[in-house]
């Protein structure tokens, strides 16, 4: 997880910005940032504080990703058929390919550090500067450079049918860690097995994370709320595999939803394409759209410093152009290229090139077509890796 490098950097003020919270809504001022978190809002500049005129652009809560496997992002987007009714067949299929693609073979041969670099910087691109991975917890995870937050406590089973020991994992994380499993990947009888197996064997509760959930009936979808179970919604990487996907809008009604790009081996780019394909669902409002991915997401992943715009929170933070009528109109439409800058710790990382103030030293990139500018610590590990990320070059 990203450290507090920050100390010496004076407090940094934003004003005229208008300043999203999913809870409270939008308020316009004056955003100030200190020792990397949020020190106060519509508070007067103090003498020595660096102060950036936003003109009215939105600052959000940096997006929470809460589904990514994060050393699967270099991998095509692969399947055999063109639906599955169980994601088991496609896993099955996918591990026999394991060996003897050539294209998996070479994604597999890349270092695992700089895979998981790479989708760091995915995620940053898109705004989200928390990350729930669903796997082991990797060194270069924990590492205080890492371009986005990871989640650092929870417990995880891949599936029931991949994890039969899902129970103790269960049983092993702490009751205040989000534990997380895929669950009812499927549209088959086999997924709506699912739920009543996991809840049998004491493994569903309110801190049970459930992963895709296509399959679960509306009594099963039911019955996670009564627990306050939560749901990972992660629509393309559904409609990928099996043309279908999750009920979502009991699990947001309860505040019991967030969303996960999932990787790239069956979902979209990242996650701001995934909000594009939620919003096209129709499925829960645009302003529920934005708690799924802040507030929502930071209770249900136990991430308590993020998520909010709230005195003491992390400076974690994405600011979106002027031109949007609100922040919830623009997910959903947005591209990476789109944002103007994303914040983590109270430091820009990736910005327009107006933002040049606030990063010293910043390497000028080309992301889709528009030029940006990145810090220079991210720009010289991705220039020393041969990984590279589809659409960022630097110049
Ligand atoms: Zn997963």
């Amino acid at each position: 997880m990203i450290g507090e490098w920050i100390r010496n950097v004076p407090p940094l003020c934003f004003e005229n910005a208008r300043i999203v919270d999913a809870e409270r809504g939008e308020t316009r001022g004056t955003l100030r940032i200190a020792r990397g978190r949020i020190d106060g809002m519509n508070v007067k500049p103090q003498r020595g504080d660096t102060r950036f005129d936003l003109r009215d652009a939105l600052v959000l809560p940096g997006l929470m990703n809460a589904h990514d496997h994060l050393e699967l992002n270099n991998f095509p987007r692969w399947k055999n058929r063109s639906c599955y009714t169980n994601a088991r067949e496609w896993a099955m299929e996918g591990n026999a390919r394991l060996d003897g693609d050539a294209e998996i073979v070479r994604a597999r041969a890349v270092p695992l550090k700089e895979r998981l670099f790479n989708s760091g910087l995915k995620n940053l691109l898109s705004g989200a500067t928390t990350v729930a991975h669903h796997n082991p917890r990797h060194a270069p995870l924990r590492e205080k450079h890492f371009p986005v937050r990871v989640v650092a406590r929870y417990g995880w089973s891949h599936s029931l049918y991949l994890a039969p020991e899902f129970a103790r994992a269960y049983r092993k994380t702490p009751r205040d860690a989000p534990y997380m499993i895929h669950l009812a990947e499927g549209t088959d009888a086999d997924a709506q097995r699912e739920l009543p197996q996991l809840d049998a064997a004491g493994a569903l509760r309110d801190n049970t994370v459930l992963i895709h959930g296509v399959g679960l009936t509306q009594a099963q979808r039911a019955r996670a709320i009564e627990t306050r179970a939560a749901l990972v919604w992660c629509p393309s990487s559904n409609f990928f595999l099996l043309n279908e996907t999750a009920r979502v809008r009991d699990f947001s009604d309860a505040r019991l939803l967030a969303i996960g790009s999932d990787s790239r081996l069956t979902g979209e780019r990242d996650l701001l394409d995934e909000l594009r394909v939620a919003r096209a669902t129709h499925q829960i409002s645009d302003d529920a759209l934005l708690r799924a991915v802040t507030s929502d997401a930071a209770r249900i992943l136990r991430v308590r410093d993020v998520g909010r715009m709230e005195r003491g929170m992390r400076a974690d933070l994405v600011i979106l152009p002027n031109t949007f009528r609100s922040a919830a109109d623009a997910l959903g439409k947005i591209s990476r290229a789109d944002l103007c800058a994303v914040i983590v710790n109270g430091q820009v990382r990736v910005a327009d090139s107006e933002f040049e103030a606030l990063m010293p030293n910043a390497a000028r990139i080309r992301c889709d077509e528009r030029e940006k500018i990145l810090a220079r610590d991210l720009a010289e590990r991705y220039a020393q890796f041969t990984l590279r990320e589809a659409g960022l070059e630097l110049l």
